[in-house]
């Protein structure tokens, strides 16, 4: 086909292809989910139909794209981590984030109505995504050692202002105000002594958040292995995590 005289602007494009050898992190992050989550009614601290779509949501990326290994989600933030030597679209930085983004943000629509039912969706939702890269093993681990410690700061700080709010009658101001300068022992000495809420009985996945990892699962009648997306709410900040599960870093 001949070339238009137009198509000289393409070679104004600019493509940046993600370092070698390097583990490739995709995180995404609800766009002011403060507010959407006020809009459409999240039951505080925590609701478990939006948990439960943020996941449905990055299963449907892992189905998609086999070189996920493992992803780990909180809030309305998810991070999905490919194998540190991927080839998928030769490692260009724009298709990965873009693809991974549009189909996490895609899914979260289409699914919105198994999840929330007869609560209507007021406005369509959108999604940042950033890429970073990690050199060795340690750096992930450290990376998702972060995310879920975030998870935790952040979910023992949600479920006390909320208790102080919902079932202490103080305002939103006046909870801020009570727990402005408090240590993690404060908060837990809160929920202990005013609300009767011993925290470490709160629900794994509000504390820990949702690691998707991928599990050969032998096929009962013919002697056949599959992959298959599984949901874990469990500690991966210690060992014992890596050493259960020793294939992700092995591969
Ligand atoms: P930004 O656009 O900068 O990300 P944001 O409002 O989304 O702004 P985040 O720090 O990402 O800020 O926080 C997400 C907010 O979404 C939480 O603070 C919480 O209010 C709300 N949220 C997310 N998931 C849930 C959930 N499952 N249940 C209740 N609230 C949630
Ligand atoms: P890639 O993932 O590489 O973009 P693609 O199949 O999307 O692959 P494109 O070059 O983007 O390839 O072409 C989009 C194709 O989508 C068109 O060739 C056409 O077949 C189809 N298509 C898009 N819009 C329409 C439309 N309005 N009506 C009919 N067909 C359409
Ligand atoms: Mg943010
Ligand atoms: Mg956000
Ligand atoms: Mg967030
Ligand atoms: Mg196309």
């Amino acid at each position: 086909m001949a070339k238009s005289k137009f198509e000289y602007v393409r070679s104004f494009e600019s493509e940046e292809y993600l370092l070698p050898n390097c583990w490739i992190v995709v995180r995404i992050d609800g766009k002011s989910f403060h507010k959407f989550s006020k809009k459409h009614d999240f039951d505080k601290p925590n609701d478990p139909r939006a948990l439960g779509l943020m996941n449905k949501a990055a299963s449907i990326v892992l189905e998609e794209y086999k070189d996920i290994l493992i992803a780990y989600g909180q809030s309305d933030e998810y991070s999905f981590v490919l194998r540190k030597d991927t080839q998928l679209y030769n490692r260009r930085k724009n298709k990965l984030m873009t693809y991974i983004n549009s189909l996490f943000s895609s899914s979260y629509v289409y699914y919105w109505r198994d999840y929330f039912k007869d609560v209507k969706l007021k406005y369509p939702p959108s999604f940042d995504s950033r890429v970073v890269l990690y050199p060795t093993d340690q750096n992930l681990r450290d990376y998702l050692s972060w995310r879920q410690a975030d998870c935790h700061i952040n979910n023992l700080y949600n479920t006390t202002f909320w208790a102080l709010v919902l079932k202490g009658g103080l305002t939103t101001q006046e909870a801020e105000q009570r727990l402005c300068g408090t240590l993690s022992s404060d908060k837990n000495e809160i929920l202990f002594k005013e609300f009767d809420t011993n925290y470490n009985n709160e629900p794994f996945i509000y504390k820990k958040g949702t690691i998707l990892l991928r599990k050969k699962i032998k096929h009962p009648i013919k002697d056949k292995n599959r992959l298959v997306v599984i949901p874990l709410h469990k500690d991966l900040i210690q060992d014992d995590f890596w050493t259960r599960n020793s294939e992700i870093l092995d591969i």
